[in-house]
């Protein structure tokens, strides 16, 4: 029974195709979190209390990068063995790929909802087939998701509209917004990439691509989204691109909002 909720921290950017700087963010969404600048509340009516109804569990480090993917899959298959539901921070993109293939152990049938201003479906980037340009290609190749439902994409190559197409993703672009969210049910993973909000709003990340969501637009989506949600992902991050903690404080907020999604499913 998947019915702890935790927070968990992978400060990981080895990946990353053009700069460095997101293994900085767990420290700094989980400082930002904890200062007590922002309240408890969510706007679902949870209450987030960390160390109570939320825990929070040691980063995962990556040692040796040769293996990365092992050492992230490894930890979370053993915390959702331990019946965790769990909000991730990252890190760079790439480390979604072995978090969703632990997920796929146990929720075979797992429905993702990918929220960015890239589609990540490059075959490789950079000769890199890890790199954070790649995870949902891989993801998609290896069969770890029943469906891939992208939100934010403003972005697309012709190779990756035909890997799109080869691998079946529904993509919504942002020059078609407001677009319309999937009817879901079963579980549900969403993965939130910090650039898919715009660069006004988030400046703090290393690819800023305007024409993005707002703040509010991407609450509402995680707000709205129908399924059951058992793990949800925020990367990208890079607070070395930061202005005064906008970026921090908005991850710390999609953090809290998050969280409330899985406590509200947790306590129904
Ligand atoms: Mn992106
Ligand atoms: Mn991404």
């Amino acid at each position: 029974m998947q019915n702890k909720v935790a927070l968990i921290g992978i400060p990981y950017d080895e990946n990353s195709s053009f700069c460095k700087g997101p293994a900085k963010a767990p420290n700094i969404i989980k400082q930002t979190l904890l200062t007590g600048s922002l309240n408890k509340g969510c706007e679902n009516g949870q209450l987030i209390d960390v160390g109570k109804n939320v825990e929070l569990l040691p980063d995962i480090t990556v040692a040796n990068p040769n293996f990365f993917f092992e050492t992230i899959e490894q930890q979370v298959c053993q915390y959702l063995e331990q019946g965790y539901r769990l909000v991730t921070l990252g890190g760079d993109h790439s480390i979604s790929y072995p978090i969703i293939n632990a997920y796929n152990k146990f929720y075979p049938d797992l429905t993702i909802i990918h929220i960015d201003a890239h589609s990540d479906l490059y075959h490789e980037f950079k000769g890199n087939l890890y790199s954070n340009a790649s995870p949902f290609a891989r993801i998609m190749e290896n069969k770890l998701a029943t469906g891939l439902h992208q939100f934010g994409i403003r972005t697309l190559t012709e190779h990756q509209r035909k890997q799109a197409n080869k691998f079946n993703v529904h993509v919504n672009e942002m020059k078609d917004w407001p677009n319309k969210l999937p009817n879901l049910d079963g579980p549900l993973y969403i993965s939130i990439d910090i650039d898919a909000i715009d660069p006004a709003f988030a400046p703090g990340v290393s690819h800023r691509e305007p024409g993005g969501l707002s703040s509010r637009e991407l609450i509402n989506i995680i707000h709205q989204v129908s399924g059951i949600v058992v793990g949800i992902d925020i990367v990208e991050f890079n607070p070395d691109k930061d202005i005064d903690n906008l970026t921090a404080n908005l991850a710390a907020k999609l953090v809290k909002e998050t969280l409330g999604k899985l406590l509200a499913h947790i306590n129904s």
